[in-house]
């Protein structure tokens, strides 16, 4: 197959280039490198740098069409995109219209989306199956709602065979490829930085949720997880119509969990200071993943917890900068 990656200097688009090479697949990657790192580009993968919404660049890159895109460029910052909404609906909406019309425009083709447990806002219950209401909270998952239902109508009307991968919470490092980004807001790469480096400041935003010990609770999904669920769907992906897909491990870890997990991972103490609820943090989400698992045959084989924390702490214990950039 040859796929193009946007987005694939990225945390997960990139650890996604590396798993599509390893299929024997013919990678390009199209990525602005404003939150990429140039270091994480697999060796094998063609980078063009630039933007979606270039399209002299996007004429060049599709002069020879593939037989499927992965889509992760976007901005992704919760907190950003309620101060900063309009950069996010111009942004993420342009780049993926302007994506897909070009692919429209080529004769139907496969689609993987990345989308983002966003979506759900605040699930009446947990754990949460596709068809949960989709009452996004934040700018952020508005954008991704709106971006599915793009995708939903470019099927319907243009043939287009699309999947939106619905990731809960993105985690753990794939040998040379772990989480970078500037800020950092994560839970994991947070705490795990604050060991390495003093001036970075841990808390746990609130301890007074409705959950068993009171803080929040997040379904942690392996980023090779997440990877290799999309090149199951690239394969799977071959008659048109839109098809969302949660990619979470299907259990839930409370921040105190994951605090206990560092712990024994680093053989720190861990005794974090207790902050103020941060606006907009739902207090549970776990993915149903049930129907991954059915259609794609999808497992998620190295999300529990101590495998990710563990994979993540040699990621970061190697890389104290980073990607260094
Ligand atoms: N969290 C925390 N301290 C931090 C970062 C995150 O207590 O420095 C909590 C956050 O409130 C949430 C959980 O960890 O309950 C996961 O947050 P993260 O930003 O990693 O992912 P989200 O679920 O918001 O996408």
């Amino acid at each position: 197959m040859r796929v193009l990656v946007s987005g694939g200097a990225g945390y997960i688009g990139s650890v996604t280039a590396a798993r599509l090479l390893a299929r024997g697949w013919s990678v390009e990657i199209l990525d602005d490198l404003s939150t990429g790192h140039v270091a994480a580009v697999p060796p094998g993968a063609v980078l063009h740098r630039g933007r979606l919404e270039d399209r002299d660049l996007l004429a060049r890159v599709f002069a020879r069409p593939f037989d499927g895109v992965v889509h992760f460029a976007a901005r992704s910052l919760v907190a950003q995109s309620q101060a900063r909404p309009l950069d996010y609906w111009r942004d993420n909406l342009g780049a993926a219209v302007a994506l897909l019309e070009r692919l429209v425009a080529g004769g139907a083709a496969r689609c993987v989306f990345s989308s983002s447990a966003a979506v759900y806002g605040e699930p009446p219950s947990v754990p949460i199956p596709e068809d949960a209401p989709l009452a996004p909270v934040n700018t952020y998952g508005r954008t991704k709602l709106a971006m599915e239902q793009i995708l939903a109508d470019a099927a319907r009307a243009h043939g287009l065979a699309a999947v939106a991968l619905r990731y809960f919470n993105a985690a753990g490092a794939d040998g040379q490829r772990g989480e970078h980004h500037e800020p950092e807001t994560h839970l994991i790469p947070r705490l795990l930085r604050s060991l390495l480096d003093q001036a970075v400041e841990f808390q746990i935003f609130g301890d007074d949720y409705p959950t068993p010990d009171g803080t929040c609770v997040r379904d942690y999904v392996h980023v090779a997880d997440l990877a290799e669920a999309h090149a199951l769907a690239l394969e799977w992906a071959d008659r048109p119509g839109f098809t969302p897909l949660n990619l979470g491990g299907g259990r839930g870890w409370s921040v105190r969990e994951v605090l206990d997990a560092v712990a024994r991972a680093t053989g720190r103490a861990l005794a974090p200071a207790v902050a103020a609820r941060r606006p907009g943090d739902p207090a549970r989400l776990v993915a149903s993943n049930e129907r991954a698992r059915q259609l794609l045959g999808w497992r998620p084989a190295h999300s529990d917890l101590p495998q990710i924390v563990a994979d993540a702490w040699a990621w970061h214990r190697a890389h104290p900068s980073g990607y260094g950039d």
